[in-house]
């Protein structure tokens, strides 16, 4: 077996990230292009379609699926008869050098994300390194990589508990789901890590979201194991929840359910779970020396023909001109299709504004929110002749305790974010009389398509967090929570909840 090169690891890990920030795995979007046939939710099959016709314009502009291109994660299966040629770093090194390039290819630059010292200065290290590596070492002298891109907005809604033996886990999930909102943007697939100990069930939650989709194969058959009748039964009890697409209300909440399972102590019952989002982005090669990796690209035909265009019903606002009176008329779930200047700004945004007023100093020059909306979004920087790089939604709940504040010390009117509000952001839009707006988080690059302009306002030392100013044209919104204080996060899922009742929401 001939020796493998640092040269082509190297290669082989930059190109597996360039190619999934663009290319969902095809049993993704097989099973997306399903729910999509499945949905009988209007609202959550136009979020469905975003997402598909974001994917295909991805895969055809070899561009992000989500402004969040995330977090390195790499799984190695290390053989332990490997050898090397003409090797000066180490393994660790020569991942990161990859990752480093990826992020940082000057025809498909990817948002850097990751920041260091993070319980202190939190400084972005620029190029999206360190990876998250985990190593296995096995027979035989070939290296085993699967790489994954995971988003902040999934990664956060990550669950762990210590049941007792006898404690139910399937109650446990569904009753944690729930919980998770709808940030993880669904419809996604849940990564479950049951037993060993603590970390190990982490880590096994989230080796189980690199398989690939294969539940309805397993329906068909019939479970051949206890995991997969599980995984089945965890599948059925999670879709009746009715959460759907975005946390909208409908049907299709989760695609598969994943798990890995490890012996354990007989007093314990760990167990993890960690959602994959609507950028499920994962890659799989092996290395035998002979080269660097090869990833095929999917072919268009392989897309479904699926189209999104705003819908009829949608109504067309032009934010620079809109009243409190006319947005008393927008209702929970309602599409609009925004128009005019739009200001960015995400948490750290948030903070230095909280902080710039309460120190009494003036905001800088251009950064007037007095009856403005905000774009909660860190977007992926411009290539070529693009105005700017996807910038889908980020999750707005992050920002609920800016609500009140802002809404009374600047004059802002309304906000534009993905998912839910938490009660704290729900009582100021209530308060206040404004609204709550969500974007379809995952459908990021064809958001960025509505975007004529952008240029950055302030605070450009954040980077992607600094304080932009959009020219939009029908960007796709929909309402989520309108200025009486009703969220369609709340209602959607309860509806359909009650509307599924003995529908069986399965993958037939
Ligand atoms: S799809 Fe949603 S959770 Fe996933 S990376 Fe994008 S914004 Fe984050």
């Amino acid at each position: 077996m001939p020796a493998i090169k640092q040269q082509d690891l190297i290669d082989s890990v930059a190109d597996a990230f360039q190619y999934i920030s663009y290319y969902h795995p095809k049993d993704y979007i097989d099973a997306l292009a399903r729910a999509y046939e499945r949905e009988e939710s209007e609202i959550a099959k136009d979020a469905i379609a975003q997402i598909l016709t974001n994917s295909r314009m991805s895969a055809e502009g070899k561009r992000p699926v989500c402004q969040d291109t995330g977090v390195a994660v790499v799984f190695v299966k290390l053989g332990m008869d490997v050898r090397w040629d003409g090797v000066s770093m180490d393994i660790d090194s020569m991942i990161n050098e990859g990752v480093r390039r990826a992020y940082m290819h000057p025809d498909n630059t990817l948002r850097a994300s990751v920041i260091s010292d993070p319980a202190g200065a939190r400084l972005n290290t620029r190029d999206n390194t360190p990876a998250v590596i985990h190593y296995e070492v096995v027979p035989g002298n070939t290296i085993d990589i699967r790489v994954a891109a995971k988003g902040g907005g999934s990664e956060n809604k990550a669950k762990f508990t210590t049941l007792n033996p006898s404690d139910s886990l399937v109650d446990w999930i569904v009753n944690v789901v729930p919980t998770m909102g709808a940030g993880w943007c669904p419809p996604g697939m849940l990564g479950i890590g049951i037993g060993g100990t603590a970390e190990k069930a982490m880590v096994l939650a989230k080796e189980s979201l690199m398989d690939s989709i294969d539940i309805h194969e397993i329906i068909q058959k019939g479970p051949q194991s206890r995991i997969e009748e599980l995984r089945i039964e965890i599948y059925e009890k999670v879709n009746a929840l009715g959460i759907g697409a975005q946390g909208l209300g409908g049907l299709a909440t989760v695609l598969d359910v994943k798990i890995k399972d490890y012996p354990t102590h007989a007093a314990s019952l760990p167990i993890a779970v960690i959602p994959n989002c609507a950028a499920t982005r994962h890659a799989h090669f092996v290395l035998d020396g002979s080269g660097p990796a090869e990833l095929k690209p999917p072919k268009l035909e392989d897309y479904p023909k699926i189209q999104w265009v705003p819908s009829d019903a949608a109504r067309r606002v032009d934010i620079s001109k809109v009243t409190q009176e006319e947005i008393a008329t927008w209702k929970p779930g309602e599409r609009l299709l925004l128009n005019g200047k739009l200001l960015t700004g995400r948490d750290a945004a948030h903070k230095r504004i909280r902080d710039l007023i309460e120190s009494g100093n003036p905001l800088p020059d251009g950064v007037d929110f007095n009856g403005r909306f905000i774009y909660y979004v860190g977007p992926v920087d411009p290539v070529g002749d693009e105005v700017v790089g996807p910038a889908g939604p980020t999750t707005a709940t992050r920002m609920d305790k800016f609500v009140d504040f802002m809404l009374t010390r600047t004059g802002l009117m309304g906000m534009v974010g993905k998912g839910e509000r938490g009660p704290i952001a729900i009582e100021a839009i209530k308060k206040h009389k404004a609204v709550s707006l969500m974007a379809v988080g995952g459908a990021a690059y064809l958001v960025s398509k509505a975007i004529k302009s952008s240029r950055v306002v302030a605070f450009e030392d954040l980077g992607m967090e600094a304080i932009y100013e959009f020219e939009i044209e029908d960007m796709p919104v929909m309402v989520a929570v309108d200025s009486l204080g009703e969220s369609v996060h709340n209602t959607g899922p309860a509806y359909w909840r009650n509307k599924i009742g003995n529908i069986p929401v399965v993958a037939k």
